[in-house]
């Protein structure tokens, strides 16, 4: 069930990273997003506060591994995504506003809706519900484990743009002054477009009193992407949105419910990046789905696996991130890291790995990894 019809837009970087592409390929989708506008991204430029830049390829020479990424308009991959799940179910139901939970108790027995544009209520049964409905989940809401917490919330915006120059194959994140801590992001895309962005941590944004949108324009308008914006267009205005960061372990299942990537509050607290979260959650739900449904137990006690699954394979790489995002707002530290990226292979094929998604567990927990980077 979804209140929108598809295709439809999400305000969003549109950056598929590694772990998204990991997923789309066990699905056998990447070939169906290859047949559709999109741009593949071979490397991230980092550029720090004092204007230093790193250039890192997503391939690092002499690599054994072959990475890449796509930056692909949500209102396009989306829809690739939702076209294979839409053939593969039973039935499928587009402008259905999801409205309320059927509950017994503390038990979710289905939801409640109306159909776009119609009044008349609907009711559906189900053994399970999973809330997929993004960061203002109705199903978190009605479960009572919707939180805004300000410290672990980001607010950003997005823009399309036509005719910035300098553009390349990498996607660009740049810690620029007005918005540490946050990023201001140029992401190429096919014919010359581009998405671009500014995200920041809600609690800063509350105490400077900072507005987003004109914090936006604000960085396209200072050097050097003064110049580079300086005959860009921009098509169909700014628009904004909000990111529940994974810093925070919430409670994501109950009886008879689970919860799904944003819904769940999976994002990665130093990239932003959420799809590859999101998408990861709904493999290990289904699995756990699966199960739940051969032994006839929907309980929250059976549906715990998927917590305990879930944070076995993202936990370790959030706390990093979350750790990153905090040493992130040491101004003289971020010039130190994209410093010493800029330099040292070691660092630059670490941080590369990590965005491809190939970075082993153990060793993204091992404070020795951190020590070992920082004399590299
Ligand atoms: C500005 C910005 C930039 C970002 N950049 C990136 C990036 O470059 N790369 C990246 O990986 N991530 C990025 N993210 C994060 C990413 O967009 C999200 O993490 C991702 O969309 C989460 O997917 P989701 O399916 O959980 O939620 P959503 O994509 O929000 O989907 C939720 C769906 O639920 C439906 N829905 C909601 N409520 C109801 C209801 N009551 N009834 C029925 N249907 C309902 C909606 O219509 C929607 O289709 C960015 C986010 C923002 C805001």
């Amino acid at each position: 069930m979804d209140k929108n019809r598809f295709p439809r837009d999400k305000v969003c970087g549109d950056a598929i990273s590694g772990k998204s592409l990991r997923v789309l390929r066990d699905l056998d989708l990447e070939w169906k997003l290859r047949l559709e506008p999109q741009l593949e991204a071979h490397g991230v430029l980092f550029s720090a506060p004092n204007g230093k830049i790193a250039r890192i390829p997503f391939t690092p020479p002499q690599a054994k591994r072959q990475s890449m990424g796509y930056v692909c308009r949500r209102v396009v991959f989306d829809n690739v995504l939702f076209s294979a799940a839409k053939e593969a179910a039973t039935e499928c139901l587009e402008e259905f506003v999801v409205d309320a939970l059927v509950k017994d108790g503390a038990t979710v027995r289905g939801v409640l809706g109306h159909r776009a544009g119609e009044k008349t209520p609907r009711t559906f049964h189900a053994h399970a519900v999973l809330g997929a409905d993004g960061f203002d989940s109705i199903v978190a809401r009605q479960m009572g484990l919707y939180e805004h917490d300000s410290k672990h919330w980001v607010v950003a915006t997005r823009g399309y743009y036509r005719g910035i120059t300098e553009m390349t194959d990498y996607i660009e994140i740049h810690f620029v002054d007005a918005v540490t801590p946050g990023y201001f992001w140029i992401f190429p895309l096919e014919n010359g477009w581009a998405n671009v962005g500014i995200g920041m941590l809600h609690s800063e944004l509350k105490q400077r009193r900072i507005n987003l949108r004109q914090a936006h324009i604000a960085a396209t308008q200072v050097e050097p992407f003064r110049t580079r914006f300086a005959h860009a267009e921009l098509a169909g205005g700014i628009s904004g949105w909000n990111l529940p960061l994974g810093s925070k372990r919430r409670q994501i299942h109950g009886e008879g419910f689970m919860l799904l990537g944003d819904a769940a509050g999976l994002i990665d607290p130093f990239s932003g990046e959420g799809i590859g979260n999101a998408m990861v959650s709904g493999e290990i739900a289904a699995k756990v789905l699966a199960r739940a449904c051969a032994q006839n137990n929907w309980s929250a006690a059976s549906l715990a696996e998927y917590a305990d699954l879930l944070w076995g394979e993202i936990g370790n790489e959030l706390q990093t991130s979350y750790l990153l995002q905090r040493l992130g707002q040491v101004k003289p530290l971020l010039n130190f890291i994209v410093g010493k990226a800029a330099k040292s292979f070691e660092v630059a094929n670490w941080i590369s790995s990590m965005m491809a998604n190939e970075t082993p567990r153990a060793e993204l927990a091992s404070p020795l990894t951190y020590l070992r980077l920082l004399f590299a």
